[in-house]
């Protein structure tokens, strides 16, 4: 996924992936890679600071430069006074929406080449799972684990880890005495992903091998009837923010929701 001479910004939430995702990634860096950390704090009290504290430690004891971005200073609101959301989202799903923007906007700034995350094999299938249950053909079709060029204002995303279960990731955290934060955020309990992951978990312990083989079905059913292809969306510009989107009506969901938030 990574290539010589190039800028990678890493996501670190100061969670176990991320940490560890930094950490080999500082270990393995090809010749004159460059690396930064990118910390977001979406502005959640009693759960964000310790995260951000061990993001900022762990790049620090790993010599690497960070930045760090914030709702609040990014959209003139912390995710906290952005919920309850008002029109039927979930929390997550506001969260992810301007996560994504503030780590594309940062990653621009920084003139990154690629945007790293900690995404590991059962976020990869819960993913998976969930575009299936929801029917989301467009998102299941994206769903590409090869870095792609889309647009020069939407830098490419690799996932290193998403060939890593779970439970490798924590045993390498706990072997190389890895500090991370574990707290649970005060907002997951809404998401339908917990679902999806008890499920598979339970299928993977009575089938071993279960959550490594959707994203093998996923791979192989894409690659076959070259699906990527057929169903590439358009990308316009949003008309507020300047920021790539595929909405017809060229106004991003980032957009959308601060509009009726501020509304
Ligand atoms: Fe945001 Fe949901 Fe993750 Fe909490 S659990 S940080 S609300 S995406």
């Amino acid at each position: 996924m990574l290539k010589f001479d190039c800028h990678v910004a890493v996501g670190v939430s100061g969670g176990k992936d991320s940490v560890v995702l930094l950490t080999i990634l500082s270990k393995i860096t090809l010749h004159k890679t460059k690396l930064t950390a990118l910390i977001v704090d979406e502005g959640i009290e009693g759960y964000r600071p310790h995260g951000v504290e061990i993001a900022i430690k762990t790049a620090k004891n790993l010599n690497l430069p960070y930045k760090l971005v914030s709702y609040k200073d990014k959209f003139g609101l912390s995710l906290d006074q952005m919920l309850p959301a008002p029109f039927g989202k979930t929390s997550c799903a506001i969260c992810g929406t301007f996560r994504r923007k503030a780590m594309n906007n940062a990653v621009i700034d920084l003139s990154a080449d690629f945007l790293a995350t900690g995404h590991n094999m059962d976020d990869e299938a819960e993913s998976v799972l969930l575009n299936v249950l929801r029917g989301d053909s467009i998102r299941f079709s994206r769903q590409t684990r090869k870095p792609e060029f889309v647009s020069e204002k939407f830098i490419p995303r690799i996932k290193p880890l998403v060939l890593v279960s779970q439970p490798e990731i924590v045993y390498y955290a706990i072997a190389n005495n890895l500090e991370y934060h574990d707290d649970v955020c005060p907002y997951a309990s809404q998401a339908r992903r917990n679902s999806v992951r008890e499920f598979l978990q339970n299928q993977e312990k009575r089938h071993p091998g279960t959550i490594k083989n959707i994203i093998i079905f996923q791979d192989n059913l894409l690659e076959t009837n070259n699906i990527n292809e057929k169903l590439e969306t358009n990308l316009y510009e949003c008309k507020v923010c300047s920021e790539p989107t595929d909405s017809k009506i060229k106004i991003c969901a980032g957009c959308k929701f601060l509009d009726r938030l501020n509304n």
